[in-house]
């Protein structure tokens, strides 16, 4: 038998227990078993200095692509996101249904990275794109938008599956052409299912009060802070009233950052005015994977820059997105009951170059780099790298 795992001399920020300073933790059988000021290691048990450190739940990415080989988009999920560490990843849509039960056996079952997902409203997912060669929208053919196609796949993965999702586009539907049939079908199977939408609205050619006419309470308003037509300012710069009215409502705002939908300028004139992200989200993916989102870690420390407190912005990629999947109390917390699930980061101070989709660059002096992901009680990565199990051991 194996003894407790102690991680010791942390700074533990746990927005939803309401930590911020120095906190020793214990693991065992893959839970929180202890958090107190002090704790010392007794025999058989294992322990992580955590000194300098800033322990926080494992993140929580509830906008990532990850159905590597199969879509354009799609990187492989334990690299990009256990080893950074996030312990739980959302995949925004990738897999329609036909082909999510090949996205379920061939990558949610096998990671390690507690993998959820949103369903595609059109069933071929995102095999196709924008960036393809042909390209060619998955809304260019309506029929794509199947609604049986998919309450059958929702029926059968009610366990992984938490929303219907929708790229709203007018080049990926038939030059706008299908945008509102196609909205209108997510709408019906969201409700069918009982479930919420997801959708993604850059260069749409529906103007964003038509498409939040269309969303209710638990909906996610994802890539909120794009700076493309349908984007969330108006021609002066002033948050609709309808994105107001959404929130109001219970419409949830998600950062979603992608190679095309972050702009510092918009983020920073919404928050201004009073309009924060309900959860940050990178929308990581092949396109952007290697610079300028690199990892769900990079997408926080840019909100840092921009000014939120550190406890918001890791509350935005803890316990809100774990509220959002259903799942608080169990993940993006690190109380006593909770999964044994923790990242451990630098907080480095300096001069740091961070780069929005349009190109903008902007000095930040804070920087949150990953050192160490514990998933299930076990250390899974050190300095952004995972630890092959064959060689792993035991990190005093
Ligand atoms: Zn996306």
């Amino acid at each position: 038998m194996s003894g407790r795992t102690i991680v010791r001399g942390g700074t533990l920020v746990d927005p939803a227990a309401g930590i911020n300073g120095r906190r020793d933790l214990a693991l065992e059988g893959g839970r929180v078993a202890a958090v107190e000021a002090r704790m010392e290691a007794g025999p058989g048990d294992e322990e992580i200095d955590a000194s300098g450190l800033l322990v926080t739940p494992g993140l929580i990415d509830l906008h990532v692509h990850v159905f590597a080989g199969v879509s354009h988009y799609g990187v492989e999920v334990d690299p990009t996101c256990l080893a950074k560490g996030v312990t739980t990843a959302v995949d925004a849509g990738t897999a329609g249904a036909f082909i999510f039960p090949g996205f379920r056996k061939y990558v949610i079952e096998v990671c390690e990275t507690r993998l959820k997902a949103f369903l595609n409203i059109s069933c071929v997912g995102l095999v196709t794109g924008a960036e393809t060669n042909p390209s060619i929208g998955e809304l260019e053919e309506i029929r794509y938008a199947h609604v049986p196609s998919a309450l059958a796949v929702v029926e059968k993965n009610r366990d992984v599956i938490l929303g219907i999702k929708i790229r709203l586009s007018a080049n990926l539907a038939r030059n706008g052409e299908n945008e509102l049939p196609a909205l209108k079908l997510a709408r019906e199977a969201a409700d069918a299912a009982g479930l919420p939408v997801m959708i993604h609205t850059p260069k749409s050619s529906l103007p964003l009060p038509r498409i939040l006419a269309e969303m209710r309470r638990g909906d996610i308003l994802t890539h909120c802070f794009h700076g493309h037509e349908s984007g969330i300012l108006n021609r002066e710069w002033k948050v609709l009233p309808e994105v107001r009215q959404a929130i109001e409502r219970g419409v949830h705002l998600d950062v979603g950052h992608g190679k095309g939908s972050f702009t510092f300028r918009v983020a920073e004139t919404a928050m201004r005015q009073g309009v924060l992200p309900g959860t940050i989200s990178s929308d990581l993916h092949r396109y952007n994977v290697n610079g300028p989102v690199f990892d769900l870690a990079t997408t926080v420390s840019k909100f840092l820059l921009l000014g939120m407190p550190l406890e918001q912005a890791i509350e935005r990629v803890t316990s809100a997105p774990a509220a959002v999947m259903g799942m608080a109390g169990l993940v993006g917390t690190l109380r006593v009951g909770a999964a044994a699930d923790l990242a451990l980061f630098e907080l480095q101070e300096g001069r740091f170059e961070f780069v929005d989709t349009f190109n903008e660059t902007r000095v930040g002096e804070r920087r949150m780099v990953p050192k160490m992901t514990i998933r299930n009680g076990t250390v899974r990565a050190l300095d952004g790298q995972l630890v092959p199990r064959s060689v792993q051991k035991s990190v005093g």
